[in-house]
């Protein structure tokens, strides 16, 4: 085999592949550079075509909370590969998956697998239209919720990178039946309701939005914010739709729900549907929608809502994600919320030390750092930081061998993986990382 460098590779792909990669954020473009092609990976750690090493604060943007080639999540894949790689008829792994989903999440009562959280939330999103008969969707500036047509208005994540305030490509229809709110903006939930609380089908949020960086709910009168909005929605016959994709057994062993909901802090309530992605699959494609069982209940081939899958509960995937769940247990929780207070001190002290303006927002064992003083409560805040600054930091990180989101619009990623030693490897990079922030 002859060495290929990261910059050979991404010339290539360039030619090849759109920009040289399958999902925008991975190009580099906001920060620059070649980005990295990453040859392997175990733990808390991941090598590159040319030969470096970088402890990870991506986990592939969620997946890998159990880090890199967790030992037991591999052997399952494993076994499962030498059983048959995809059936197209059920299998016991889905049966196990869906109960333990519904075993965590109180308000699952029934969920079907797909094979990613865009194929999820633009499902639930069907459902709801089909229960409602309405059309209209409200969303949220500054969530993102994949790439379905309907959804990509305003959206966080790579078009929160990109500055761009949509998608070509997506019809006016589709465009006019989506209507995007200021997050956490109550007045302007209750304005639009009043006014055409007859059209809207349902309410999109993310738990908890960590797509334009994390930016937790807050509480009005002890009234938290999904709240509010699933009262809001069911006074106008709408539902409640709450994206976990991200959030989901990562805020918590509940997801953000366990930290929101009746066996948190509030009341009793739930959303009518709920996503899932990420964490639910351990690394393998798999996302999953839910909720009631009334509604879940209209789809194919039982009732009117068509919804399907060639691959859909995948016999590997569901096994990646029942042994990534079987990890995942009381004390995986308090290690990683352990690495992320941990990590978010050690940022804390280096920023403040080198004088970088800094806000640490989080949920649950979820956190990101804005690069301005003042905290962000929405996707105009987090606009207002000081993404050249990102940059800097970003790139200096990455020379001293750790590998953070390329863009300032996103969440860092600990794992069960990122053990007290691994922690020391960035609290060394962190000092030198802030002064090149701090040095415009
Ligand atoms: C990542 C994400 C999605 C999309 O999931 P994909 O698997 O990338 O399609 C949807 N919603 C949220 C909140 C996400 O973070």
């Amino acid at each position: 085999m002859t060495t290929t460098s990261s910059a050979d590779l991404f010339t290539r792909a360039q030619k090849v592949i759109p920009s040289g990669v399958n999902s925008p954020v991975r190009a580099f473009g906001s920060v620059g550079g070649t980005p990295p092609f990453l040859t392997s990976a175990k733990g808390a750690l991941l090598h590159d075509a040319d030969g470096r090493e970088y402890v990870d604060l991506v986990g592939s943007w969620g997946p890998m909370i159990l880090g890199h080639a967790n030992d037991q999540v591999v052997d399952a894949v494993r076994e499962a590969a030498g059983r048959g790689l995809s059936f197209g008829a059920p299998q016991p792994g889905e049966v196990t998956l869906a109960e333990e989903v519904a075993s965590r999440i109180a308000p699952i009562e029934q969920l079907r697998l797909v094979n990613s959280g865009t194929e999820a939330t633009m499902s639930a999103l069907r459902v709801a239209r089909a229960a409602t008969g309405r059309d209209v969707v409200v969303k949220f500036a500054g969530c993102y919720h994949g790439h379905v047509d309907a959804l990509l208005a305003e959206a966080g994540s790579g078009v929160a990178t990109f500055a761009m305030p949509g998608s070509a490509g997506v019809t006016a229809s589709t465009a006019r039946d989506t209507v995007v709110l200021p997050y956490g903006d109550r007045d302007a939930v209750t304005a639009l309701f009043a006014e055409r609380g007859g059209e809207i089908a349902a309410v999109i949020t993310e738990a908890a939005p960590a797509n334009m960086g994390v930016v937790p709910p807050r509480e009005e009168g002890g009234v938290g914010f999904n709240r509010f909005l699933s009262e809001t929605a069911h006074a106008s016959g709408a539902l409640l739709i709450s994206d976990e994709v991200l959030t989901g057994f990562r805020a918590s062993r509940e997801g953000y729900y366990g930290i929101d909901g009746p066996t948190g802090t509030h009341d009793a309530w739930a959303p009518d549907l709920m996503t899932f992605g990420k964490v639910i699959g351990g690394g393998l494609p798999v996302g999953a929608f839910g909720g009631r069982r009334d509604l879940m209940g209209l789809l194919a081939p039982a009732g009117p809502v068509y919804q399907a899958g060639t691959l859909s509960g995948n016999p590997l995937a569901t096994a990646a994600g029942l042994a990534t769940f079987a990890g995942l247990d009381d004390a995986a929780y308090s290690t990683l919320g352990a690495a992320s207070r941990t990590l978010q001190q050690l940022v804390a002290d280096a920023f403040t030390t080198a004088g970088v303006p800094h806000v640490i927002q989080s949920a649950g064992t979820l956190f990101s750092v804005f690069f301005r003083e003042e905290p962000v409560v929405g996707y105009e805040d987090a606009k207002a930081q000081d993404t050249a600054a990102f940059t800097r930091f970003f790139h200096a990180m990455l020379e001293a061998g750790v590998y953070l989101p390329p863009s300032a619009f996103e969440a860092w990623f600990v794992s069960t993986a990122h053990t007290e030693e691994v922690l020391d490897r960035i609290a060394e990079a962190l000092p030198g990382a802030a002064k090149a922030a701090a040095a415009a």
